[in-house]
Order: structure tokens, then C-alpha cells, then sequence
């Protein structure tokens, strides 16, 4: 199974996920467009979160980070008042250091990301989607901001103008990428956010052609007029797009078969470019993750 992810919806969906398959067939290819550094680390939060989630370290409850980690260097540094651009557990911190030594050897992103799945104890193969540097700029009326800063540091608060992924057209999947997507008919797309997590993986060299050729599945992050969480909304609205699920039926275009939508969601289906299906999406606890991937495993199976 093929699930293209960001790091917080996503990352709910493979919780239940795994419970019905092993984590042996289970690839994520994971955003990297919010990658950042901070005190001289390479830190990618998507990554991160996947890979916590694969060696049952996860914090679960903010679906970042390691769960009971300590901050004890974060607040030695913002007491010096240093301070940082994002909150870094200490454990955290230990796997930012390693990606980071690795990659100042002369190891790419995916190298790395494989060296760090196997010294967790990850058995899912965890992708980033691209070993090139790719930044999510966000434009606002006090100037261009990293999309951590805009979401981080101000608490997503700036009017958002419009939204740019630097480096991206120099990007192309990784050939762990397409190997992965070369070897597997089904592809499913998360619930995650439409322009600064699925947005990049969709606009990586060649990555809509490809997919074009696969059945792609996916499920909307927004429920009626709204995001479950996060900055979704106030980005699509920025960049053109309606806030619903059949704007996120846009966003992703002719490569989606099918868009699954919340029961609750009001749309009415004939506005919709795709097929639509309902169920309900909204993740609150690892049972309704569980009960949201065997239906999409069950789809995938009468494709
Ligand atoms: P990020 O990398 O932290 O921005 O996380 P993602 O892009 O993976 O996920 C954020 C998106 O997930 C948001 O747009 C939310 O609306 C959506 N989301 C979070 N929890 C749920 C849930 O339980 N159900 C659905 N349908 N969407 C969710």
C-alpha cells in the first residue's frame, strides 16, 4: 500500500492502519516541504512523525515528537535567549542530530531516512519525496515567511496572500519513489493538507504523470466548510481554491478516482470533478482509524 502523507491527518489514518497490515507493505512517501533547520539541525517534521509513529514512540496526543520527552536543551536555550524556531524534545533532538551528522558525511535525505527506519526498528518504508531542498514559503502583508514561522512561530495568524514552494521545480521524486509506485496499482492520499503536504509530493517532476496511470484514492482533510485542524482552509482560499472537499477534489485534479468525504459533509455529489464515497473520517480515536482504513482497504479491493 501506497499513502502519500504530512504529518498530522495522515499520520492518525496509518495508526489504524497498521493494526490491519503489516507494516511490511505499508510505503509512505512523506512530504519534506516543511523541512527546516534549527540550532544547526536538519529537521523534517513530516519524516519525523512517521518514523515516531512506525517505532511506537509517537507523541500521540500533538502528533509531533516523542511522547514524555524532556525539553530541557530548548529552554537552556531559550533562557540564553537564543531561543528556537520550533519546540524540540530532547529524544527529537538526538534524531535531528544523526539525520544531520549523516548528511554533512555526504548521505542524502532518503539514505538517511532509511539508516534512521532501520535504527528505530521501522519496518514500513518511509520515503521522503524528494533528496532535493524544497521549501514552503508563505506570503503575507508583513513579508515571505517559512511556513513554520507563519504556523509556528505566528500561530498561523498573518493573512496569507499566497503560498510558494521554492526549489520545487527542480524536484523530482527519489528512485525509491517511483520504484515503490512503479511496483503498486493503488495509491491513496491521505487526509492532509492539500497545498503545503500533498501539494509539493503533486508537484515534483513528472509526479502527475505517473500517477495519472494508478487508481488514487483520496480522503478529504475537510469536512463541510472547514479543516479537522490546521491551516488548510486559510492556504486554499489563498491559493484559488473552494474550502470543501470539492476543493480539495481540485487541488488534486484529474490523477484522483475517488474522493472519500465525511458522512456529515452536506455536498452534494454531482458538483464533485471525481467519484465520491462517504464514511466517516473524522479520526477521534484509534478505533475510528482502524474502521476508516478497512474501508478504504475494502475500495481499493473492488477497484
Ligand atoms: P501537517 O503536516 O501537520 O500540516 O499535517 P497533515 O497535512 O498531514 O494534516 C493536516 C490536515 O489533516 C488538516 O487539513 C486536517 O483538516 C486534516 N485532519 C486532521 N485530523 C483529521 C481527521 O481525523 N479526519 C480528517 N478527515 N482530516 C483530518
Amino acid at each position: 500500500m501506497i499513502v502519500l502523507s504530512g504529518g498530522t491527518g495522515t499520520p492518525k489514518l496509518l495508526a489504524g492502519l497498521r493494526r490491519l497490515m503489516p507494516d511490511e507493505e505499508i510505503t509512505v512517501i512523506v512530504n519534506t516541504a516543511e523541512d527546516i533547520m534549527v540550532s544547526g539541525n536538519l529537521v523534517s517534521p513530516d519524516v519525523d512523525t512517521i518514523l515516531y509513529l512506525f517505532s511506537g514512540q509517537l507523541d500521540d496526543t500533538r502528533w509531533w515528537g516523542v511522547r514524555n520527552d524532556t525539553f530541557h536543551t530548548h529552554l537552556a536555550l531559550k533562557k540564553t535567549g537564543l531561543g528556537e524556531r520550533l519546540m524540540i524534545g530532547d529524544i527529537d533532538r538526538a534524531t535531528h542530530i544523526l539525520r544531520s551528522e549523516m548528511m554533512r558525511s555526504g548521505a542524502g535525505l532518503t539514505e538517511v531516512t532509511l539508516r534512521l527506519s532501520s535504527m528505530l526498528g521501522v519496518k514500513a518504508r518511509v520515503l521522503p519525496m524528494c533528496d532535493e531542498k524544497v521549501d514552503t514559503m508563505i506570503n503575507t502583508p508583513q513579508g515571505i515567511m517559512h511556513f513554520q514561522d507563519f504556523w509556528v512561530g505566528r500561530r498561523g495568524e498573518p493573512d496569507v496572500v499566497d503560498v510558494i514552494i521554492n526549489g520545487i521545480e527542480k524536484a523530482k521524486p527519489t528512485k525509491e519513489v517511483l520504484e515503490a509506485i512503479k511496483s503498486e496499482e493503488n495509491v491513496l492520499i491521505g487526509p492532509s493538507n492539500p497545498i503545503t503536504s500533498i501539494g509539493p509530493i503533486l508537484a515534483l517532476r513528472e509526479m502527475r504523470k505517473i500517477l495519472a496511470g494508478k487508481k488514487v484514492i483520496a480522503i478529504s482533510p475537510i469536512i463541510g466548510s472547514s479543516p479537522v485542524s490546521g491551516p488548510a482552509g486559510k492556504l486554499m482560499e489563498a491559493c484559488g481554491f473552494p474550502v470543501s472537499s470539492k476543493g480539495v477534489a481540485q487541488c488534486y485534479g484529474d490523477i484522483l478516482d475517488i474522493m472519500v468525504i465525511d458522512r456529515t459533509d452536506t455536498a452534494d455529489e454531482k458538483v464533485f470533478p471525481v467519484k465520491t464515497v462517504r464514511y466517516d473520517t473524522m479520526m477521534t480515536s484509534i478505533k475510528k482509524s482502524e474502521a476508516l482504513s478497512g474501508y478504504i482497504l475494502d475500495l481499493m479491493k473492488d477497484f
